[in-house]
C-alpha cells in the first residue's frame, strides 16, 4: 500500500517535472525566431568594449593606424554597404582583407546597369550561397527601358536578393557609369516608376547612382521620392561632389531616402575636399539614415584605403552608439525589414518534407529564410 502510494507520488512528481521541461523547451523555441533576441545586452556590451578601446587610442595621442581602428571598432561589425567585387576572382581575393580589417558583411554586386551585370549578379548570388552570413547580394542586370525588367526584378527578389544596385539613375560625368548601356536618363526614366512600386511590395531598396547630384536628375529624384513614399531609396555615394547642406535638405524632406556615405571620397580623394568632418553634424542630425561604404576604392589608391576611410569616419563621430548605427544597424534595419518571399517559403516547405525538420514560418525574414536555404544547399 505504502509503496504504491510512494510510486504514485514519484510518478506525479515526474509528470510535473516533465511538464515544466516541455514548457521550457516550447518557450525557448518560440523565442528562437524573434529578431534581435538578446540585442540589448550584446549591444551595450559591445559599446562598452568600443569605448574602452577608443579611450586607449586617444590616450596614446597619435593618429591611429588602420589596424588600431579596425581593432577598436571590431565589436560594431562594420558593413560595407556598396561593393563592386562580385566576380569570383575579385571577391575571393578580398576575403583576407575583409577578415583582417573586420568587415562583418558586404553588400555585394558588380557591374552597373548593363548586360555584363547579369554575370556579376550571378557571382554575387554564388558568394552569398557560400557565405550567407557575410554577403548581402544586390543586382543590376536589367534593362529599365524594357517592360521585361519587371519580371527579372520580381524573380530576383523572390529568389532572395536583398536589393537593386548599383543602378545608373542618371550619369553625365562618371567615366564608367555615363557609358552604361542600360542607364536611365533620370530617376523617373523608363519603367523606373513601376520598378519603385514593385520593390516596395518586397520592402527591397534601390541603390541609385545619380550624377551630377544637382539640376534635373535631382528634380526627378525628388519626384520619385514623393510619388513612391513606400520605396526605400539609397543615394549612392551621396557625399561625392555634394554638400552637407544639400544632403541635409533632401534627408529633411524625404523620410524614404538614405545616404550611402563613400568615406574614401571625402577622406582621400582630392576632389572630396579633404574635410570629412563637415559631414559629421548631419550624421548626428539623421542618425538612422546614413550607411557607410567603400565603393571598392573607386577613384582612390585602393580598397584598403577605402576601408581605412570608413573607420576614420567612425572615429570622427566620437560617439560609439552612433557609430554602431552607421556602421551596422542602419543597413541591417533595411535588410531585416524584408519578409521571406513566397518562393523562399515554398522552397523551405519542400526542404522540410525531405529532411523532416520543423521550421517556424511565422514572421520569417528574407535574411533568415535565405540562410536556411543556403545552408541546406551546402549540405
Ligand atoms: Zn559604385
Amino acid at each position: 500500500m505504502r509503496t504504491s502510494l510512494n510510486l504514485k507520488k514519484v510518478s506525479i512528481a515526474l509528470l510535473v517535472v516533465g511538464c515544466i521541461v516541455v514548457i521550457i523547451i516550447a518557450w525557448l523555441n518560440s523565442n528562437r525566431y524573434l529578431p534581435f533576441q538578446g540585442a540589448e545586452t550584446t549591444s551595450s556590451g559591445s559599446l562598452k568594449a568600443v569605448e574602452k578601446r577608443l579611450a586607449k587610442l586617444k590616450q596614446a595621442g597619435e593618429k591611429p593606424t588602420l589596424e588600431q581602428l579596425a581593432d577598436a571598432f571590431q565589436p560594431l561589425g562594420l558593413i560595407d554597404a556598396h561593393n563592386h567585387n562580385a566576380s569570383s576572382s575579385r571577391y575571393l581575393s578580398m576575403l583576407d582583407v575583409w577578415e583582417e580589417y573586420h568587415i562583418d558583411k558586404v553588400v555585394l554586386f558588380g557591374d552597373i546597369s548593363e548586360p555584363s551585370a547579369i554575370g556579376t549578379d550571378a557571382a554575387a548570388w554564388k558568394a552569398y550561397q557560400s557565405s550567407p552570413d557575410q554577403f548581402l547580394p544586390f543586382f543590376s542586370g536589367f534593362d529599365l527601358h524594357d517592360e521585361g525588367s519587371l519580371d527579372v526584378i520580381r524573380d530576383n527578389l523572390e529568389k532572395g536578393y536583398f536589393g537593386l544596385g548599383e543602378i545608373a539613375g542618371a550619369s553625365t560625368y562618371s567615366p564608367i557609369v555615363s557609358l552604361a548601356y542600360w542607364k536611365a536618363s533620370d530617376p523617373m526614366d523608363g519603367f523606373l516608376p513601376e520598378i519603385y512600386d514593385l520593390i516596395a511590395t518586397y520592402k527591397a531598396p534601390i541603390l541609385l547612382h545619380i550624377d551630377p547630384p544637382n539640376g534635373l536628375p535631382i528634380l526627378k529624384l525628388e519626384q520619385a521620392l514623393e510619388a513612391h513614399p513606400n520605396t526605400t531609396f539609397i543615394f549612392a555615394h551621396m557625399n561625392a561632389y555634394n554638400s552637407p547642406e544639400e544632403i541635409d535638405r533632401l534627408l529633411g524632406i524625404y523620410p524614404n531616402l538614405y545616404a550611402d556615405f563613400f568615406a574614401g571620397f571625402s577622406v582621400y580623394n582630392p576632389d572630396g575636399g579633404g574635410h570629412p568632418e563637415i559631414f559629421i553634424p548631419i550624421m548626428k542630425k539623421y542618425p538612422d539614415r546614413f550607411i557607410l561604404s567603400s565603393d571598392s576604392g573607386y577613384g582612390i589608391e585602393s580598397e584598403e584605403q577605402a576601408i581605412d576611410a570608413m573607420y576614420r569616419i567612425l572615429y570622427l563621430l566620437d560617439d560609439p552608439a552612433l557609430a554602431k548605427k552607421i556602421a551596422h544597424d542602419n543597413m541591417m534595419a533595411i535588410i531585416q525589414a524584408q519578409p521571406a518571399t513566397m518562393t523562399q517559403l515554398s522552397a523551405i516547405q519542400e526542404l522540410a518534407s525531405k529532411n523532416g525538420k520543423a521550421y517556424n514560418y511565422d514572421n520569417l525574414s528574407k535574411l533568415e529564410a535565405g540562410k536556411i536555404l543556403a545552408d541546406a544547399e551546402k549540405g
